[in-house]
């Protein structure tokens, strides 16, 4: 490759935050144990594409490796590995300790739930022999950029007599794929004059599914055929859409990226990038003194509302039921386990985009290859709305994180006053536990295709496991 110019600048800044990339510590067995987790990674996000299927996945994998559902279980001891589901969209999984749970518990947490765009409750309508889906957007997205891409189909559909049918349709290479359409460059003298939140609008997120007129059928044709081929394959009736939830999602598997396949191209990586990593750290911890914890949620992306987002008192409940079934409860106790607790509340940071360097602080950037990132805070305009974690703790996970030769780096998401973000970490600090925003730092977050180093999987990894193990 021919020298550039910037590299040496790069190379400088490097130096003065004084790190370095993770890519250069690798053994060849290390390498294999890069490649081998991001391969099981790509594997979950290809196929885990709405909460339910992540809690359905991980279900699958932690009672391969012993976990029990806690209702099924009366009595908990030492080293019980047990799981509890909210709804089908969140879950909690422990590894009990041999402490008592009042001294508190080893919290890893992330969320499940990510930017997409979903089908309204009546949003079959046909215009000009064209049968649509209208929708409502999920979470925070940039809508010009999921128009002209192949979107899959994922989710339920709850019928009145109790049936619940999943649905996915776009994953498979025989599967059609549905889309949203944008104006073709020839006629978009007006719509290039627009600002770029409007360039797309949210009610123009229409998904065209169909258009082939039902014979012998006067009026909207081209619906009633779809409605007629819903019926007939997937079993359900215009109506059910009233309480179906259908997520429309980026088509295709997740892929390896850069010509050196350093990277991870795929979507859903805010947050299945944590829920992933924090899920295998719990699932290597056997023994331990502290009760273990890893909380996947949903609803993180629309403010951790809901009966299955963090806000819930699901998490609380189900401490107090392992309380109960560990033969050791009171309310009292309760409050003590939370308050006594640690918890690394993972999501997703921007690395630094050679592209968009002027959003930047390059001192407190985050770099893809750097290992886990830290933020002590998070938040916007004065580090409003954030968890600003304590410096004692921040020491504590330093040593952890050094001794166990993890890499991390500690990071803002971007410039002060750029804009900025939030986290399930100020919710978890109100039981007074230490509490602080951990994760691993991606490309083009909230874009339909988000971009990951399998260096940062693998230390994210580690780091959660050394922090269940040593906190
Ligand atoms: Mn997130
Ligand atoms: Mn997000």
């Amino acid at each position: 490759m021919p020298v550039q110019k910037k590299k040496p600048a790069a190379k400088q800044d490097n130096k003065k935050k004084d790190q370095k990339n993770a890519w250069l510590k690798y053994s060849q067995t290390d390498l294999k144990a890069v490649e081998k987790l991001a391969g099981e990674y790509r594997d979950f996000i290809s196929t885990c594409k709405t909460e339910r299927e992540c809690v359905h996945e991980i279900v699958r994998q932690a009672r391969t490796l012993g976990f029990k559902d806690i209702e099924s279980v009366k009595k908990v001891k030492a080293g019980d590995r047990l799981y509890a589901v909210n709804k089908d969209k969140a879950i909690v999984l422990f590894v009990a300790g041999t402490q008592s749970l009042e001294k508190g518990m080893r919290i890893l947490g992330a969320h499940i739930d990510s930017p997409r765009i979903d089908v309204k409750q009546n949003p079959l309508y046909e215009d000009k022999e064209l049968a649509l889906l209208d929708t409502h957007y999920y979470g925070g997205i940039k809508k010009y950029q999921w128009v002209t891409i192949p979107l899959a189909i994922h989710g339920v559909v709850c019928k009145k007599d109790g049936t619940v049918l999943n649905i996915v349709i776009g994953e498979d290479d025989k599967d059609p794929v549905v889309g949203i359409s944008d104006l073709l460059i020839h006629l978009s003298q007006d719509q290039l004059k627009k600002d770029g939140a409007k360039v797309i609008e949210g009610e123009d997120l229409n998904v065209l599914v169909g258009s082939i007129p039902l014979k012998d059928e006067d009026k909207e044709a081209v619906k009633a055929n779809i409605l007629k081929l819903i019926k007939d394959k997937y079993k359900f009736e215009e109506e059910d859409f009233l309480s179906a939830e259908l997520e429309l999602v980026p088509a295709g598997r997740a892929r390896e990226f850069g010509l050196d396949r350093s990277m991870i191209y795929g979507y859903g990586q805010d947050d299945r990038i944590c829920a992933f990593t924090s899920a295998k750290a719990i699932f290597n911890i056997t023994k331990t003194d502290r009760t273990a914890a890893c909380i996947l949620v949903d609803k993180e992306e629309i403010g951790s509302v809901g009966a299955t987002g963090m806000t819930s008192v699901f998490f609380e409940n189900v401490v107090a039921e392992l309380m109960d079934k560990m033969g050791d409860y009171s309310e009292l106790k309760v409050r003590r386990a939370l308050a006594n607790s640690h918890m690394l509340s993972s999501d997703v940071s921007a690395a630094f985009d050679p592209n968009f360097p002027s959003v930047m602080e390059l001192k407190n950037a985050a770099f893809l290859g750097h290992g886990m990132s830290f933020n002590k805070f998070t938040g916007s305009r004065g580090k409003s709305g954030s968890n600003d974690a304590n410096p004692e703790f921040i020491a504590r996970i330093r040593a952890i994180l050094d001794k166990n030769k993890v890499s991390y780096q500690f990071c803002e998401l971007g410039k002060v006053d750029q804009g900025g973000g939030g986290t399930i970490a100020y919710i978890m600090a109100k039981y007074n536990m230490e509490v602080i925003d951990s994760g691993v730092a991606l490309h083009n977050m909230h874009a339909p295709w988000e971009l990951s180093s399998k260096a940062d999987i693998y230390e994210a990894e580690r780091g959660y496991e050394a922090f269940l193990k040593e906190i």
